[in-house]
């Protein structure tokens, strides 16, 4: 369908065909034919790369042309960005975007004034908890990865959001996106949606396996000459690194899948050392410069090997690099600067960084229970589907890599001729469940077990389970109902109990309501201020209830509440995430245990051995928040704990949020202890003590520069004079002085000069 004939106004047509978007693909065609701008549901299951944002985009801007207001839901932060970086391209129509993913306990009404608001599903989840307004007034969801139903962490509130929304809003439309999966038709009827499926690419796909210098499967690129020169490099273990070398020669770009942060930088390494010889005198000076910004920022044995690497013309990318460097590899590789990018498989879905050829080096990955397991079918079509940039590549190729002779069979028929899995609902499980419940009372969604159990009945659980789903959930909803009604975040008003000293905050409860009788399953089920709390804070009940009970024993017992005894309470609650024990660990854990015990609210008993190992995981991560307030350096906290950059900011952001949650509960149950809570937020949100606070709000100063300078007396902007400019370049290099100086508003241009002739060349020390 050519673009002017589409029903939308004229302005969005030029817009596009300005771009050079003349017609819609042919699995674009079908969805505008399945009623797509007619307002209709539809789910758009096809290939990456085959243009779902730009229908998305169309159903969208037609809305907003109407007066509409538009949600889009995506799975990652990273991804957010990217959205709403192409979505402000639409200001140019008039229509402004907003992007929602900060804190998960604030109702952030301001955004609504947005046309597109993009919002990462647990910020959807957030916001309708604090009941944000904006949100009935949508009239177009998208909702992006809509597959991730399938994924045990998000796909639970993926679905309640979904539910939810609906039911705020009946008449909205919901368009979702999905990678090819299985049961497209299904996920597609129970969102009472059209389903456009389609296996059309842009650009040809060629998928092979190769073995041993041979290709099998459909992989043609002048297939004798790759054999060849793939000869002169190595085999066996090397062929990877041959195999990406020779995409880059040839003009290509090249994605690499490994199933480790370990293997995705020592293969960076290598295919360095070849790719290397490739690159022009202009390249190499331009990654030069791009290997300094990564070096001028952290001092990280992880930043040194990423900027070795980015010089040679490669990168590695996992979850472990900090959001800056991740960033910049991914800008630079999309630029052509960076060639090749070896990764987890982290980067297989979402983030839009195709190449010419995908090598997929690893197709067995380790799970904690399991051990070493095939990756999923769907991940190995995400992972080929990256292959390919359309209007760019002539074909995408994606190489899987055997290493014995009888896998090649094998990964044809379990991987390139496969069908990807059915996505399946993960909402059965009481620890999913349990905050779902509680704000589904909070919320006036449902007000007494029959209405939850309806409620629970629109999700894709009950929908995919059918009858049996019924009997699931309710064994399931009242598990979870006696632990609230336990821990005080909800009661059952049976009427005849004096009412208890609590306000009703759901907006489904009414006086009479309460007083009628009713029988079993029809009582109203009320929150109590404490669970409404909960519920907004976004916190686990389970965490809250663990927070609170410790809290109170350690008050009531008058223990000394120290640092350790804080942070490791963080720990104990579900949403923190855990360090995993090491066979090396368990000594100086353990003695770490042994010399603090005093300041631990709760030590299971070493006869219980199940039980203390998982203690000794808690304190473990505990240990690292400790030494990360403390101000020890990223790079020895990274040795110590084998974690990254990105991982410590992890870390510490989840604590940070979990203590300011501490500190807004406890003021509520008027503990003294909600004071220390909200110190340690800070302290973990910046990684150093509070006096160190008016530096780090300086740009370019972390908590390393702001130690030096705070030691030698500056100790907030108003300390800094012209005549200090040499003992500051001294402290933290000339480069970062003078932007500190600049920042502040402070001349000391005559200061810089003469440290310019002092000092030759850059010798600015860098941040960790
Ligand atoms: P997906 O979301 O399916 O991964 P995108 O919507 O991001 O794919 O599209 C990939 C690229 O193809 C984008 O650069 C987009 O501008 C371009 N594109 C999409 N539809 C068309 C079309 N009909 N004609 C030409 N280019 C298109």
């Amino acid at each position: 369908i050519p673009i002017e004939n589409l029903p939308v106004s004229d302005r969005t047509k030029s817009f596009y065909t300005d771009s050079g978007i003349q017609k819609l693909y042919p699995p674009q065609s079908k969805a505008i034919s399945a009623g797509l701008l007619d307002g209709k549901n539809v789910l758009i299951s096809i290939p990456t790369a085959s243009g779902k944002t730009l229908l998305a985009e169309l159903a969208m801007l037609q809305s907003l042309d109407a007066g509409g207001k538009c949600l889009y839901v995506v799975p990652l932060r990273a991804l957010a960005s990217e959205k709403f970086r192409r979505f402000s391209e639409f200001r140019e129509l008039g229509f402004r975007s907003g992007i929602s993913t900060g804190d998960l306990d604030e109702r952030d009404e301001n955004i609504g004034t947005n046309d597109i608001i993009v919002a990462t599903s647990e910020k959807v989840d957030s916001l309708i908890r604090n009941e944000t307004h904006w949100l009935s007034q949508i009239s177009v969801v998208v909702l992006d990865e809509v597959h991730l139903l399938d994924s045990p962490g998000r796909g639970p509130t993926l679905e309640i959001v979904i539910t939810k929304l609906r039911r705020l809003n009946p008449k909205m439309q919901i368009i979702a996106l999905s990678a090819t999966i299985q049961n497209s038709k299904e996920v597609a009827d129970w969102m009472k949606a059209e389903c456009v499926v389609s296996d059309w690419r842009p650009t040809k796909l060629y998928e092979g396996v190769y073995f041993d210098g041979v290709f099998e499967g459909e992989v043609v690129h002048t297939k004798e000459k790759t054999v060849k020169e793939i000869e002169l490099v190595g085999k066996g273990k090397e062929a990877g690194v041959s195999l990406a070398a020779d995409a880059i020669r040839s003009g290509g770009r090249c994605l690499v899948f490994t199933n480790s942060r370990k293997n995705a930088a020592g293969f960076a390494k290598k295919a360095g050392s070849v790719i290397q010889s490739y690159l022009t005198v202009a390249e190499q000076a331009e990654l030069l410069d791009l290997a300094a910004e990564i070096t001028d920022r952290s001092d990280t044995d992880a930043a040194k090997t990423l900027a070795v690497c980015i010089r040679m013309g490669v990168a590695f990318h996992h979850a472990g690099l900090s959001a800056d460097q991740r960033e910049l590899v991914e800008k630079s590789f999309l630029a052509g600067k960076i060639k090749m990018i070896s990764s987890t498989p982290t980067l297989a879905a979402g983030l839009n960084l195709p190449a010419r050829r995908v090598i997929i080096a690893a197709w067995r990955r380790y799970d904690s229970n399991e051990g070493m397991q095939m990756i999923p079918v769907m991940e190995y079509k995400q992972m080929a589907g990256r292959a390919g940039r359309p209007h760019l590549d002539p074909y995408g190729e994606s190489v899987l890599i055997a290493t014995k002779e009888e896998d090649i069979d094998k990964l044809k028929e379990m991987y390139i001729e496969a069908e990807p899995e059915a996505v399946e609902s993960r909402l059965g499980a009481e620890n999913a469940l349990r905050t779902h419940v509680l704000s589904t009372i909070s919320n006036g969604f449902a007000d007494t077990r029959n209405q939850l159990s309806d409620f629970f009945r629109d999700t894709f659980f009950a929908y995919q389970r059918g009858l049996l789903s019924t009997i699931t959930l309710k064994t399931v909803i009242d598990t979870c109902l006696d632990f609230l009604i336990k821990s005080n975040m909800c009661f059952e008003d049976k009427g005849k109990t004096e009412e208890p000293a609590v306000e009703k905050t759901s907006p489904f409860v009414t006086a009479d309501k309460i007083n009628s009788t009713k029988e079993d399953g029809d009582y109203p089920l009320v929150p109590t201020k404490l669970g409404s709390l909960v519920s907004k804070l976004y916190l686990d009940p389970l965490s809250a209830s663990v927070i609170l009970e410790n809290i109170q024993k350690a008050e009531s017992e008058k223990m000394k509440l120290t640092d350790i005894s804080l942070l490791h309470l963080i720990c104990m609650t579900t949403d923190m995430k855990l360090l995993y024990m090491k066979t090396s660990d368990y000594i100086p854990v353990s003695e770490f245990a042994a010399e603090n015990c005093e300041h631990i609210i709760s030590m299971p008993p070493t006869s219980k051995p199940a039980e203390f190992d998982w203690f000794l995981g808690e304190l473990k991560t505990a240990i690292l928040l400790y030494r990360w307030i403390s101000e020890t350096p990223e790079n020895e906290i990274s040795k110590e704990f084998d974690v990254g950059e990105g991982d410590i900011r992890q870390f510490s952001e989840t604590a940070a949020w979990i203590a300011n949650a501490g500190a807004r509960l406890l003021k509520m149950t008027g503990s003294p202890s909600a004071g220390l809570f909200s110190d340690l937020e800070l302290r973990l949100q910046y990684g150093a003590s509070i006096q160190l606070l008016p530096l780090l709000k300086i740009r370019g100063i972390g908590r390393v520069r702001a130690r030096k300078l705070y030691n030698a007396g500056f100790k907030s902007k108003e300390s800094f004079k012209p005549a200090d400019f040499s003992t500051v370049a001294g402290l933290v290099g000339p480069k970062i002085a003078g932007q500190v100086y600049r920042e502040i508003g402070i001349d000391a241009s005559g200061y810089v000069i003469e440290e310019k002739k002092k000092r030759s060349g850059d010798d600015s020390e860098s941040e960790s």
